[in-house]
């Protein structure tokens, strides 16, 4: 992946079903400096950063 910026790549939240658990947690969107769409559990900061399937929807 390119580099992400934490300040200046975050566009926002949406909320989605987890699979793990069943339930519906907000991710977080980043984008980076190739222009993909990344996101990350909202209640793990700290988790990995997975590819956004739906990259269109948020750019
Ligand atoms: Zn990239």
């Amino acid at each position: 992946m390119h580099q992400v910026s934490r300040e200046s790549s975050n566009r926002g939240f949406v909320l989605v079903k987890r699979e793990d658990d069943g339930r519906r947690t907000c991710q977080t969107l980043l984008g980076c400096t190739g222009r993909h769409v990344w996101w990350r559990w909202a209640d793990q900061p700290e988790g990995p950063l997975e590819a956004c399937p739906v990259p269109e929807l948020f750019r």
